[in-house]
């Protein structure tokens, strides 16, 4: 199979889905690399971002999965290509994802664990 995207470049993107915030409120549409939920950040009821302490921009957590993996199209990454985005999540996730899985977009349900 012909490569579309090297290692590198899927390297570079998961750069994207960290400290992004300007990046996302500049982007049209956002792609959760784990579980493949798309949205437009303008309109999307609730974004919860991540503070990531003095001196760092916030990172979005997926409004569906909350994973930390959501990147914007401001990123010029071709975030709704699904070849890219299985690339990626193949690469991020070692193929244990909703997307390598195959799996729809469902809202997750936070779990509560208890310490002991
Ligand atoms: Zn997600």
């Amino acid at each position: 199979m012909e490569r579309r995207f090297p290692p590198e470049l899927i390297e570079e993107a998961h750069k994207a889905t960290i400290y992004h915030e300007q990046q996302i409120l500049n982007s049209s549409v956002c792609t959760c690399f784990y579980c493949g939920y798309q949205f437009d950040p303008r309109t999307e009821e609730e974004l919860a971002w991540i503070d990531e302490g003095p001196n760092k921009e916030r990172t979005l957590s997926c409004p569906m999965c909350t994973i930390d993996c959501v990147i914007g199209d401001a990123s010029a990454f071709p975030v709704t290509d699904s070849e890219f985005i299985l690339a990626c999540t193949e690469a991020w996730f070692g193929g244990i994802s909703r997307i390598s899985d195959g799996l729809p977009v469902q809202k997750a349900t936070p779990i509560l664990i208890e310490v002991d």
